[in-house]
């Protein structure tokens, strides 16, 4: 008979989570967590049955822009695909944002958001993008004060009622620049008390929003960021049609296909000020934190889905007389994925508490520095991570792996995103370069990281946190005394040591916890197996070497 090969099954994917039901058993009171279980026990099941099985037939459906209506007129509409379209209605009835806005847990409420999130997204082809907008428009409108807007979109943004929600799209990216949006060339007049916007966005995905946050420069403003301002958008009128905007093309792209990304032609568009004239950059900047946040959920997410997909193959495929998972060398692969990710879990959701605390103003200065300084890097850390573990994942499942109907291909294409948009790698190192402003940011670090590990009392991780303390050291010493060409080299470098040393120090937190009380060594082999695969990067490297090497010149 011809031979079958088994494909990897999903059980329910909270339940079977160790990873995330430790790190909640730790973090939330009792009755907060026996509160929430019902849901992301629903959402687990979700994730793992009717959704993932949509999410297979959906496989070759993709996003398709209409621009002709059959009697000539310019209609411009997307229509996603069925995947899609009941990813939006779930979303809603979860409250997948609007658990973060009706406060219900306090401070935990984005713990208990993200964790729906991170169940949710691997299920849903990045359905976790219009999310991550529509999140973080509703936290930069209600950061700008702007009464009128927060009365008009922040309901729809943050309802549960899936007829009335709102995505929202996020447009700054524009051929000149995605990274050095100063660059912009959009530009914005009032025409007889209207604004008016005028250019070309070139990436703007979650293209079927009802509303988006975008820049644009008011005639007269200088060149730069500064000049720009913070506008809000609402894509089409009473009577349905688009507000002065052609929507030129989808973009072609190596993954997240489900996403529509569009360029888009501003001719016009009706626009409100979101908080004065200037300073869009600086206004937009509530929204970056959110998103960046989403994009570290999402990665530990899609990691931790190739993992379970994997980890239950290893299961069931044979190779020289006995199961992938009796291999030693084949675990020892996995192990290492397993480890990067749960050190990325940790760092991730300790931004999410973080941020919970600062929206329910029980945050310190101290936190709030934190979370400056943690949301880039976290973002930039978990997001090379999900690069590296999904391509194991791929290798994990042989040949099967690189074939595109198990529906495994599109995990690494879609976590490739992940380091590009909100923040490429470098210009999030940057970013956290300027957060840390010098030894002011590592003192803080230091001391954290003495709260962080005051309870462990395991001798290995002892060890390990005398090498937490280490390397933080080794951070400040490099800021002291390297010359600025070399600090900007480094950035890259300097923000994925003080990551990963973060991370190190939450994991071995969260070992210790395990160990007390569940009697689970299993964190312990994460910690000990993440810092085996080393965090400080910071070896001496020559600037103008790398200039060199990297130009392939001898100049
Ligand atoms: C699928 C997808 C969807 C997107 N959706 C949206 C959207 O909805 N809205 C939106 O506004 N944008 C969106 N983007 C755009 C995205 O945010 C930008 O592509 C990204 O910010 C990078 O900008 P860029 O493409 O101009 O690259 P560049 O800025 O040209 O970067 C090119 C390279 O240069 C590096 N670099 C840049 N500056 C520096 C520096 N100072 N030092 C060292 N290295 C540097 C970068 O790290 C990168 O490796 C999307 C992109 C993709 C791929």
């Amino acid at each position: 008979m011809f031979y079958v090969q088994a494909p990897p099954e999903l059980g329910n994917q909270y339940t079977d989570d160790r990873v995330l039901r430790a790190y909640l058993g730790r973090v939330l009171p009792r009755d907060v967590l026996e509160a929430i279980e019902p849901s992301l026990d629903a959402m687990g099941a979700l994730a793992s049955g009717e959704l993932y099985r949509d999410q297979l037939a959906d496989r070759t459906n993709e996003p398709r822009l209409v621009q002709w209506d059959a009697w000539g007129n310019r209609v411009d509409l997307i229509e996603v695909t069925p995947l899609w379209r009941k990813a939006e209605r779930i979303a809603a009835e979860h409250g997948l944002v609007a658990n973060a806005y009706e406060l219900t847990y306090g401070s935990y409420s984005r713990v208990y958001q993200f964790a729906l999130a991170y169940l949710f997204t691997p299920s849903t082809d990045i359905y976790s993008c219009p999310l991550a907008m529509t999140d973080g428009a509703a936290c930069a409108l209600i950061a700008s004060g702007n009464e009128r807007l927060i009365e008009r979109a922040v309901p729809r943004l943050t309802t549960r009622d899936p007829e009335n929600f709102w995505t929202s799209g996020q447009w700054m990216t524009e051929a000149t620049g995605g990274s050095d949006v100063g660059l912009s060339r959009t530009t914005a007049r009032s025409e007889d008390g209207v604004w008016r916007l005028f250019g070309k966005k070139w990436f703007t995905s979650a293209i079927a929003s009802q509303m988006a946050l975008t820049l644009a420069r008011p005639e007269g403003n200088p060149p730069g960021g500064k000049g720009l301002a913070l506008f809000y958008v609402e894509t089409r009128g009473a009577d349905g049609r688009l507000n002065g905007i052609r929507v030129e093309r989808l973009k072609d792209k190596l993954g997240t296909r489900k996403v529509p990304t569009a360029e888009l032609t501003l001719e016009a568009t009706a626009a409100e000020l979101v908080c004065g004239t200037s300073d869009g950059v600086k206004n937009i900047a509530p929204m970056l934190n959110v998103t960046r946040t989403w994009n570290s959920v999402s990665a530990v997410a899609l990691m931790r889905r190739g993992l379970a997909l994997a980890r239950d193959y290893a299961t069931r495929r044979v190779a020289f007389g006995t199961a992938l998972a009796d291999k030693l060398l084949h675990l020892d692969t996995l192990a290492g994925s397993q480890a990067e990710y749960e050190a990325g879990f940790q760092l991730t959701f300790f931004v999410v508490e973080l941020l919970g605390r600062g929206e329910a103003r029980e945050a310190s200065p101290q936190q709030q520095e934190l979370l400056r300084i943690l949301t880039p890097i976290a973002k930039l850390l978990t997001a090379r991570q999900s690069v590296a573990v999904l391509s194991e994942v791929i290798e994990a499942f042989g040949g099967a792996g690189y074939v595109e109907d198990t529906g495994l291909p599109q995990l690494l294409r879609d976590a490739h995103v992940l380091p590009i948009w909100e923040g490429t790698t470098n210009v999030l190192a940057l970013d956290a370069l300027r957060a840390l402003s010098g030894a002011k940011g590592v003192d803080l670090l230091h001391r954290e990281v003495g709260f962080l590990l005051q309870g462990v009392k395991h001798p290995d991780l002892i060890r390990l946190s005398a090498r937490v303390e280490q390397t933080l050291e080794a951070v400040r010493a490099w800021l002291a005394s390297a010359e600025p060409v070399a600090i900007e080299a480094g950035a890259r470098r300097c923000a994925i040591t003080v990551g990963r040393t973060i991370a190190l120090a939450l994991l071995a937190r969260q070992a210790q916890w395990s160990l007390e009380n569940e009697q689970d060594a299993r964190p312990l082999a994460a910690a000990r197996r993440f810092a085996a695969a080393g965090f400080n990067r910071l070896v001496d490297m020559d600037a103008l070497d790398a200039r060199k090497l990297a130009r392939d010149s001898n100049d």
